[in-house]
């Protein structure tokens, strides 16, 4: 017997190095994201909000709130009509957000957007906003998901007739603002940024 001494028990000797820890917590079956939310300080945070919450299913849809047992007339998206309202539905496949992502790819000359969730649009402009033109890219998508959750307020609320072109109409505009305002490109020209041509200025 003799005195007592610290044992690291995830070691055949008992001693502690930090290369012990990382490996036993590697097994331990935790598994790093896949994927994490991209803000983007060109877009206010509300506007980055609505794609943050759509991109955990956290807004409330008449699927997620009829999911929490709150009385909803009809569970339908609102856009089409056709199917119900999750978040993957209104922002990805229903018909109405696949002619405004349809438009905006060729707006941002992107090949044709398939788009298989909400992860897949957030992704859209490439790993982490690495050139001036991704990152504009991306305050555009996620200008988008604000307008379509607006657009679908409005027409929940205030019985507004959904309209495509409308939409993208603020979409260019919104992001014009916002972009021009928040980035270093004071002299962005409407022209241009009608053009997406963020390059000759
Ligand atoms: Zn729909």
């Amino acid at each position: 017997m003799g005195p007592d001494v610290w044992k690291w028990n995830y070691e055949v000797d008992g001693s502690f190095c930090v290369a012990s820890i990382k490996k036993s917590l590697g097994s331990a079956g935790r598994v790093s994201p896949d994927h994490v939310f991209e803000w983007n300080n060109w877009v206010p945070k509300k506007v980055g909000i609505v794609a943050w919450r759509a991109d955990m299913e956290r807004l409330p849809t008449m699927a997620a709130l009829a999911r929490r047992n709150v009385p909803v007339p009809n569970q339908m998206c609102v856009l089409c009509g056709d199917y119900a309202e999750t978040c993957d539905h209104i922002f990805v496949s229903c018909h109405f957000a696949q002619s405004i992502w349809q438009n905006l790819a060729i707006w941002c000359r992107m090949p044709p957007i398939i788009a298989f969730g909400i992860k897949d649009l957030l992704t859209l402009h490439g790993p982490r906003s690495s050139s001036r033109e991704s990152k504009a890219i991306h305050a555009v998508i996620l200008v988008t998901f604000w307008s379509i959750w607006k657009v679908r307020n409005e027409v929940v609320f205030n019985q507004a007739v959904p309209n495509v072109v409308k939409s993208l109409d603020e979409i260019k505009s919104m992001a014009y603002l916002w972009v021009k305002s928040r980035s270093k490109m004071a002299s962005l020209s409407w022209e241009n940024w009608s053009r997406f041509n963020l390059g000759a200025m």
